[in-house]
């Protein structure tokens, strides 16, 4: 059985009191690693580590610390197909998925800050104003330093394990910061081996490090470690809710993305097959189980019947399987507990007066193949009829479970996008240019996504409003999350 190791100090070791904890595969229920169960003794391992690499890290010059996140980038390629495997093994996602979508995206998540940081600029300021005696003139120019704010704490889930934690220690990184990473205790296996390929690129002894771990017995320690000055945190909004209330009182930077309940809004004027064929993907992809997954589908009544047919018959066509074969378009969900809340959320529905279109159960054993029939399989779902104000349309469920509603207008349907205390992403289907720029303008949304979705730019601001979350990251954002400015005033 594979062993997870921590990554402390530049060396792969257990935790210090030698527990583990057993890693499941979803799509089979079976055990296939063991991951370190750490505690504060590891924690504060890897901090004073991280500390004590952080002045070389710090003061090395941008040149280097590029070359060096390049080469973890170009080792996250070469190792495509081991790194996608272990993904899908690990989350129960379809290994096409793991290699188009996840494993690329972690290396450009590197390529993207090793180079971001050969092409920064900084801001100056004249002043030009009067002496106290109000004649003479006075000039003063202020320029702005960044610097790194020491050692960070990156608390990523279990969804897209090595896309969220590389879309941290990139910047992090990159900035001069070192970093004490916690992945999900559900999802290990690619951190473990991102590990690996940073010894193989000489990433400095403790400039990374990796604890493995739950929430409460690793992560805990870490957001409330004195020595950890910021905290980069992915997960639920609930979860958020918690490190909050630990990191507020010691003044730590907190980034937070934290959970949504996204809309997708349809109109008459848009280009139906387009709309209906990324709805289907936006609702369904990594088996809805992506932050940015559209799980509250809006229709313009004109279209609405006809829209809902149609995607409710490309659902039911959707390919359930073992995540490892070509074919297989939905793989299991994340961990058995996550299938019972999932499946728990429909039935809650039901009493509520849902409409069940399509799915509403667990896959059945006799229709999965032999290696998966202990898998945690969930069927696509659509629910219709559903009141807006009920808990199936205001809390996130996380998983291949939408609801389909009409609306009549404009009004109507931004009073619906907009209802919910979430504001993470918008997609918005119209071929009316000045509709679109109006509802964009009026979604209480940190993301909007016109005629597309998940179409990302690595430079531009990521996060929600609301319950979605504090702060942004990508580009310029992240570059500043991880650094402290300081004004330095010179009088002419
Ligand atoms: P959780 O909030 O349960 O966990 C996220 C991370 O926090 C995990 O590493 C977890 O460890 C850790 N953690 C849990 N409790 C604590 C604690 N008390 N102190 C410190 N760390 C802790 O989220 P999930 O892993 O279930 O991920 C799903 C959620 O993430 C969804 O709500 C989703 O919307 C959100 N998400 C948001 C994104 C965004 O960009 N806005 C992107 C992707 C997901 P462990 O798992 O080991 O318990």
């Amino acid at each position: 059985m594979r062993q997870i190791l921590n990554y402390i100090d530049g060396r792969l070791t257990p935790s210090a009191k030698g527990r583990v904890l057993d890693n499941v595969e979803p799509a089979t229920g079976q055990v296939f690693s063991t991951l370190p169960n750490s505690d504060a003794d590891d924690v504060n391992a890897a901090v004073l580590a991280a500390q004590r690499a952080f002045p070389a890290w710090n003061n090395s010059p941008p040149a280097e610390r590029s070359r060096i996140l390049l080469r973890i980038a170009d080792l996250i390629d070469s190792n495509l197909d081991a790194l996608a495997l272990a993904e899908s093994t690990d989350t129960g996602k379809p290994l096409s998925l793991a290699r188009e979508v996840d494993i690329p995206r972690s290396a450009s998540n590197f390529r993207f800050f090793a180079t971001a940081i050969l092409h920064t600029d900084s801001a100056m300021h004249e002043t030009r104003d009067l002496e106290p005696d109000g004649i003479t003139p006075r000039r003063a120019i202020n320029y702005t330093l960044r610097s790194p704010r020491g050692v960070a704490g990156l608390i990523s889930p279990w969804n897209l394990p090595l896309y969220l934690l590389s879309w941290k220690i990139a910047p992090a990184l990159a900035t001069g910061n070192t970093a004490v990473a916690k992945p999900s205790e559900m999802t290990p296996l690619t951190a473990f081996m991102l590990s690996e390929l940073c010894v193989k690129a000489g990433l400095p002894a403790g400039v990374l490090n990796i604890v493995h771990g739950t929430g409460p017995g690793a992560g805990q320690p870490l957001v409330t470690h004195p020595h950890v000055p910021a905290i980069s945190f992915t997960g639920g909004t609930s979860t958020g809710a918690t490190l909050s209330a630990a990191a507020a009182p010691m003044f730590k930077r907190l980034s937070l993305e934290l959970g949504g309940k996204n809309p997708s809004i349809i109109f008459d004027d848009a280009d139906i097959d387009e709309a209906l064929a990324t709805t289907l993907n936006s609702s369904f992809r990594n088996q809805g189980q992506i932050c940015l997954c559209a799980s509250r589908v809006l229709v313009h009544k004109p279209i609405y019947a006809k829209f809902v047919e149609r995607l409710t018959a490309a659902t039911k066509a959707l390919r359930i399987g073992d995540p490892f074969e070509p074919a297989t378009q939905q793989g299991s969900l994340n961990s058995a507990a996550h299938l019972g809340k999932v499946a728990a959320a429909v039935d809650n529905a039901r009493t509520l007066g849902a409409q069940v279109l399509c799915g509403g159960r667990k896959v059945p054993k006799d229709q999965l193949p032999p290696r998966c029939k202990e898998g945690y399989f969930y069927e696509p779902t659509i629910l219709a009829g559903l009141d807006p104000a009920c808990v199936t349309e205001q809390e996130e469920i996380f998983g291949p479970v939408i609801s389909v509603t009409p609306f009549d207008d404009e009004a109507h349907a931004l009073r619906l996008a907009n209802g919910t205390r979430y504001g993470l992403a918008t997609t918005l289907w119209t071929s009316n240019l000045s509709r679109a720029h109006r509802v964009a303008e009026q979604l209480e949304s940190g993301i909007v996504w016109i005629n597309c979705w998940m179409l990302r730019d690595l430079r531009t601001p990521f996060g929600g409003v609301k319950h979605s979350g504090v702060g942004r990251e990508g580009g310029q954002e992240a570059l500043r999350f991880f650094t402290e400015p300081k004004n330095v005033c010179i009088r002419l």
